[in-house]
């Protein structure tokens, strides 16, 4: 008689959350549920312990690498690392481990990729065309969800999610921005009826969308949805386009988010000027109190930043 024998061998896996923001890292989450699943160990990473694999993941261009991330098997991924890898389907389908960070709101993407190719985006380089990826019932386990697609309202399936989710009555933020371009008068009313976490998001990135955050505000309105409620990221490349665009989104009354550029290719922080005009707009006493030309007077007499050319208003 033959015995025949299945060993099964349960891994130590290390999951490495390489930007360390405040904000849950959704492939860890799916490596932890998949790992879980499998019977594997799982934690987050320590240069203390020895792991059979290790998985590090960062989202992020701007937040430096991790000396201490060491190990024989580590396998790397995310835009902060590069803009090819991704999770197998196995992986990217599984229902995010959410106790991996404790969080009481779900998290996930309806569709991927793009309709536009914003010179200064990364989606279509690393999504491509916009395309159905998920319904909202695989990863949906709380009362809100935090949904990162890039352009939800330029696919039919993300239109035909927003309704199941207003169905379904829970609270939702698009924290990557809805396409203003995007939002006419059916949308609108559509926007206006589902719950919201705190704000509808859009975004303004150059002077040329001026008129299309005006009509989505102006929409919106008309459906009941005042403009306090409407939170408008503002990129700061060059200041003078970014304050006139500024003062008309003050005039509008959204509540304004500025982000300093940053060349993806060159990966160059932001200048001194575009990070002061940042925080000007994003320190809301200051914002309110103080015009940017009398905020910016006192930088002018700093002689040592003029001498490094960093101060060139
Ligand atoms: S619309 Fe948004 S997501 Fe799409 S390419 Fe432009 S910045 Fe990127």
């Amino acid at each position: 008689m033959v015995l025949n024998y299945v060993i099964i061998v349960f891994m130590n896996i290390g999951l490495h959350d390489s930007d360390k923001t405040r904000f849950p890292n959704l492939a860890l989450m799916k490596l932890s549920a998949y790992h879980k699943g499998l019977g594997d160990t799982v934690s987050f990473f320590s240069s203390f312990e020895r792991y059979d694999k290790i998985y590090s993941s960062k989202v992020f261009t701007f937040t430096s690498q991790d000396p201490f991330l060491y190990g024989n098997s580590i396998e790397k991924g995310g835009t902060g690392y590069d803009l090819i890898s991704v999770l197998p389907d196995r992986i990217e389908h599984v229902c995010p481990d959410y106790s991996l960070y404790g969080i009481n709101y779900s998290m996930g993407f309806l569709t991927r990729g793009c309709i536009r190719n914003c010179s200064f985006c990364v989606v279509q380089k690393k999504e491509g065309a916009i395309r159905e990826h998920a319904d909202i019932e695989e990863f949906l386990r709380h009362k809100s969800v935090i949904l990162l697609d890039n352009n939800v309202l330029a696919h039919s399936h993300g239109l035909s999610q927003i309704q199941k989710i207003e169905k379904l009555g829970v609270k939702i933020d698009f924290n990557q921005g809805l396409d203003s371009r995007l939002i006419d008068m059916q949308i609108a009313k559509t926007i206006s009826r589902l719950k919201w976490i705190r704000f509808i998001r859009t975004a303004c990135d150059n002077k040329s969308q001026i008129p299309a955050v005006k009509k989505a505000i102006e929409n919106l309105a008309k459906c009941g949805v005042k403009p306090y409620r409407i939170f408008c990221y503002l990129l700061v490349d060059d200041i003078d386009d970014a304050y006139e665009r500024t003062e008309i989104l003050r005039e509008l009354g959204v509540d304004i988010f500025a982000q300093p550029y940053r060349d993806i290719e060159s990966n160059k922080d932001p200048s001194y000027k575009q990070k002061e005009f940042a925080r000007w707009v994003n320190h809301k006493a200051i914002f309110k109190s103080t015009r940017w030309h009398d905020y910016k007077k006192k930088y002018d007499n700093l002689p040592e930043l003029k001498a490094a050319g960093q101060l060139v208003f």
